[in-house]
């Protein structure tokens, strides 16, 4: 070990922990993506975080490029949010009645992203689970389209492999799912509008809503490409479906806009209904779904589609959703990007010096990095994206976590950054690159 990491704390209280949260909850973890099984180890438990730093149980520090998988635009404990989720929560945490602040985040929202009216839940989940009732409901139809490598939240129907041909009905992807629940689901391949062109002539009149990630972040980083939203709009208005843009993960973080300030602002359309989550709950349980007033209007108590939640539209979850919009203005995207810009530029220097293939690919302040040979192209859909070397990156993983880097545990996420990554994270990420690179050729 370097002198560096000879001085380090160690992982005794991480490991400590690991093996007390294996024994009460199944890996240890309760969210399967924070476990370190596609990288190997334990992972760390972090204590407290602060800006751009995570800290762990044994007192090691990370920069942080996980930021809670998306929400902490502005970074951890920012003063002004902790301020006013501090007030909130001394006011009370949960009343069942409506409450100022939810108005004020549904304002902010109807503002700034095209729907015209919006529903608070607590989880992306929920969001795209209600958000596909609702369509089903509005357009008395069944069917719901789908691209692999999207990721909606693990809703029952959206858990789907695609079927042994293009337009088929889908299987479950995972054991627990009933055939009957993904017998509705159409899994197309992304960026493909011959795809989309088939399901639709054979099933379009039995189509309730097409649904996608409005920039694929979930098999890492794979951009639309030029117009495929727009084309994806238009496919369903003529059929008469919904199109369904999932911003859980992009929303208020590819751009202050989300991935429709990047595509659907500046072409002119809409999407009919959209998800978000993550930076809108500015690191509390909060996600939301809204549109088009008339097809929002079918839900209850306003029309026959039920939707409900106990927490839901939560005060304190609102207050730092609304806090972090508030704050969310042009010049944080810019801090974001030009430090995302700096970190992507200097991970494809010093992987392309180790002599490693690798595409970095990026949709506004969003990027990833594919450990992958860039003469097959980019990578477009989720077959592209399976073709990353996943045993090179879990050595870049802990060359970089050794050098107090905390990247995804998982070659197929984004690396999310904030406005406080400053010179000092970045310079810290700059510096752990070249072994990291060296260890994954
Ligand atoms: N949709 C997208 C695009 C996501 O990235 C996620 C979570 O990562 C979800 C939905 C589900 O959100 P949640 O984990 O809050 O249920």
């Amino acid at each position: 070990p370097s002198a560096a990491a000879a001085a380090r704390p160690g992982t005794a209280g991480s490991a400590a922990l690991f093996e007390r949260a294996v024994a009460v909850t199944p890996g240890g973890v309760n969210s399967p993506v924070r476990a370190f099984n596609a990288v190997g180890g334990t992972p760390r438990f972090i204590r407290s975080a602060r800006g751009a730093w995570l800290t762990d149980v044994d007192g090691n520090e990370y920069v942080d490029l996980i930021c809670s998988w998306g929400p902490m635009l502005l970074g951890h404990a920012h003063p002004e949010v902790q301020a006013a989720v501090a007030d909130a929560v001394a006011r009370g945490t949960s009343y069942g009645t409506p409450t100022p602040p939810e108005v004020e985040l549904a304002e902010e929202i109807v503002a700034r992203a095209p729907v015209e009216r919006v529903r608070f839940v607590s989880s992306g989940t929920e969001a795209t689970m209600s958000a596909i009732r609702l369509a089903r409901g509005f357009t008395g139809r069944d069917v719901v389209v789908k691209f692999a490598g999207c990721y909606h939240g693990h809703v029952d129907s959206l858990l789907a492999a695609a079927g042994s041909g293009l337009a088929t009905f889908a299987v479950p992807g995972t054991p627990g799912v009933p055939e009957s629940s993904t017998a509705l689901t159409l899994v197309l391949p992304y960026n493909d509008r011959a795809a989309v062109e088939q399901a639709f002539a054979e099933h379009g009149d039995r189509i309730a809503c097409l649904i996608t990630e409005a920039a694929p972040g979930n098999m890492g980083v794979v951009p639309p490409e030029p117009g495929f939203n727009a084309f994806l709009a238009q496919t369903c208005a003529r059929h008469g479906a919904l199109f369904i843009s999932d911003e859980v993960m992009t929303g208020f973080r590819a751009s202050r806009l989300g991935q429709w300030g990047l595509d659907g602002a500046l072409e002119g359309w809409r999407p009919d209904l959209v998800t978000f989550g993550k930076v809108m709950g500015g690191g509390f349980p909060a996600a939301a779904f809204g549109g088009r007033a008339d097809v929002m209007h079918h839900l209850a108590p306003e029309g026959p589609v039920y939707q409900a939640g106990t927490l839901s539209g939560n005060p304190v979850a609102t207050t730092a959703g609304l806090a972090t919009l508030r704050l969310a203005t042009d010049e944080v995207y810019a801090t974001v990007g030009a430090a995302a810009t700096t970190i992507r530029t200097a991970a494809s220097a010093a992987l392309a010096e180790a002599g490693v293939p690798h595409l970095v690919q990026s949709t506004g302040t969003m990027f990833s990095v594919f450990l992958t040979d860039p003469a097959d192209g980019p990578v477009r859909d989720f077959a592209d994206a399976s073709r990353t070397d996943t045993i090179a990156y879990a050595a870049f993983f802990h060359a970089m976590l050794d050098r107090g880097v905390y990247l995804p545990p998982s070659a197929y996420e984004a690396w999310f950054l904030s406005s406080a990554h400053d010179d000092r994270a970045v310079e810290t990420v700059l510096d752990a690159l070249p072994a990291a690179a060296l260890a994954a050729a």
